[in-house]
């Protein structure tokens, strides 16, 4: 269930229209596509970079250093609050005061999906997303600015499979 309200949290970030997407493209940066599920981004080169499932050898999430100790100090404290809720059986009200709806509470999600969501849903909002192109390995960053790309070019042109767990998982 989790992964179908996650996929959902993907598409209202990545939705954008075409034509922000025309102008970017003549001053260098660019931004990603979205049509219906499936995102796309057209790098320089004219290679068409698809996100449309998980787990793609080209394609990272990462946060900015500035990020990473609050997210853990964050992480770890709601963990914290959470059990000490549900030990003294206010897990409810624990709920409301993160604003969950009642819609979401009646669900009956047990504990480790209810905080998967919230954990989930924090660093959705926290993280940039990059691609490498397969066809020249330029890579693509997320600005600050959600779904807006600038495109960095590698000494050697070609893919280098730099976001696969391993050298015979590049993109082809
Ligand atoms: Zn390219």
């Amino acid at each position: 269930m989790w992964w179908r309200a996650a996929a959902r949290v993907d598409v209202s970030l990545l939705g954008i229209d075409a034509e922000p997407l025309r102008e970017a493209l003549s001053c260098g940066v660019h931004s990603q596509d979205c049509v219906g599920a499936m995102s796309k981004l057209l790098c320089t080169c004219g290679n068409t970079i698809r996100d449309n499932t998980s787990s793609l050898p080209y394609k990272a999430a990462f946060l900015k250093d500035m990020h990473c100790e609050p997210f853990s100090d964050w992480f770890v404290g709601e963990v914290q609050s959470y059990v000490a809720a549900v030990e003294r059986g206010e897990a409810h009200s624990w709920l409301l005061s993160r604003g969950y709806s009642e819609d979401y509470i009646a669900l009956g999600l047990d504990h480790g999906n209810v905080l998967y969501d919230h954990i989930h849903a924090r660093f959705i909002e926290l993280r940039r997303t990059a691609y490498e192109c397969s066809a020249c390995g330029r890579v693509h960053l997320e600005t600050v600015e959600d779904n807006m790309f600038v495109a960095y070019t590698p000494d050697s042109p070609g893919n280098s499979g730099v976001f696969s767990k391993k050298s015979d998982e590049r993109a082809s």
